[in-house]
């Protein structure tokens, strides 16, 4: 299995090379990769009203400078299928649909009333104290507060808070994702993150340097690094921080869809949790979710049968003959959409 997965490698990096200098693509075919084949992007899977105007396709410089043809899709990064929020209970005493999701060690939390009354248990740390004594949970509840809380070094003032951020108090900026029509699978993955940093909680200790928020060398266009894009124009983000956002004492709460506000970035998603727009497979395969910023497609963790893929490499890819290269999503409690790309990255900017 591992030996034709190999070759199947080799054949689909052979085949992208002799397309590029216009060769024949049918030498050193082996026949059992007939179907295995790099699929191309295809636009009309994200959802129309998501998108502020008309995907096009332009030669564009991808992230490490080589140009390439690429589909220009640009959107607000606002979700079409489900509302954002809510994020953080407001008394000890609400119920589940008042809050959003917490992860940690893999699992996903309610985060209800009883999540932020119990929480110097959970991290067993009696520091840590999210509500007065009347019962009202301590919630960034202004702009301003929001801002401060939500910096990778916590204004102090803010330790002991869930951070939670609204849509109106973020500029309602548009995206602009620069995805490779044809993906361009690289033995070599490709990393953007933090590598001087320690492993990110849900990292496994033995992988490849986590991706995270600050701190990165890497970030494209305007600043920002996303790995994905689901089909309603939300980007799937690197993972959230944990280390700072729990030294702080603050929580950072995802919807139930997986996503939070950020003040620069806007809406994103940490987590695939089955709200977006999926595109079913015919033979039972996990649903496609989105595109990796790479071109090559996102897909949801798990099968029809709720069993999550075995033999993903390090990025979260495997190939498969119907669908090429493509990734799976991390479980919604692991704080990893995809560990790293397989193929060319594009880019992500601010819309001029
Ligand atoms: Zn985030
Ligand atoms: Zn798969």
């Amino acid at each position: 299995m591992r030996g034709l997965r190999v070759s199947l490698r080799v054949a689909i990096g052979l085949i992208a090379m002799l397309s590029v200098s216009c060769a024949s693509e049918a030498t050193k075919r082996p026949a059992e990769a007939v179907d295995d084949r790099v699929v191309p992007v295809d636009p009309s899977h994200f959802i129309p009203e998501a998108l502020v105007s008309e995907i096009v396709k332009e030669q564009r410089s991808l992230a490490d400078g080589t140009t390439a043809w690429c589909y220009v899709i640009r959107t607000h990064s606002e979700p079409h299928e489900h509302a954002m929020g809510p994020w953080s209970p407001k008394t000890i005493t609400d119920g589940k649909e008042a809050g959003g999701i917490w992860i940690r060690d893999g699992q996903v939390y309610d985060l209800d009333g009883p999540f932020i009354r119990n929480v110097a248990e959970f991290y067993d740390d009696p520091e840590w104290k999210l509500y007065r004594d009347d019962g009202t949970v301590r919630v960034t509840d202004t702009k301003e507060a929001f801002e401060a809380a939500a910096r990778p070094d916590v204004d102090p003032k803010f330790n002991n808070y869930v951070v939670e951020g609204r849509p109106e108090w973020v500029d309602r900026k548009v995206n602009e994702y620069v995805i490779p029509v044809h993906p361009v699978y690289q033995d070599k993955p490709s990393f953007f993150g933090r590598p001087q940093g320690g492993p990110a909680r849900g990292a496994r200790p033995d992988g490849p340097p986590p991706m995270g928020d600050a701190g990165d060398p890497n970030r494209g266009g305007a600043g920002q690094v996303v790995l994905a894009i689901a089909f309603n124009g939300v980007k799937f983000d690197p993972p959230a921080p944990l280390d700072a956002i729990l030294g702080a004492h603050t929580l950072a709460p995802f919807d139930h869809a997986g996503g939070h506000l950020n003040p620069h970035e806007g809406y994103h998603y940490h987590a695939a949790t089955g709200r977006t727009k999926e595109i079913a497979q015919s033979d039972g395969h996990a649903p496609m979710i989105g595109y990796a910023l790479d071109g090559f497609g996102l897909y949801a963790e798990l099968d029809a049968k709720g069993q999550p893929p075995t033999d993903l490499d390090e990025c979260g890819g495997h190939f498969d003959a119907v669908r090429g290269y493509h990734y799976h999503a991390g479980a919604p409690g692991s704080n990893r959409i995809i560990g790293c790309f397989h193929g060319k990255p594009g880019t992500i900017g601010e819309a001029p």
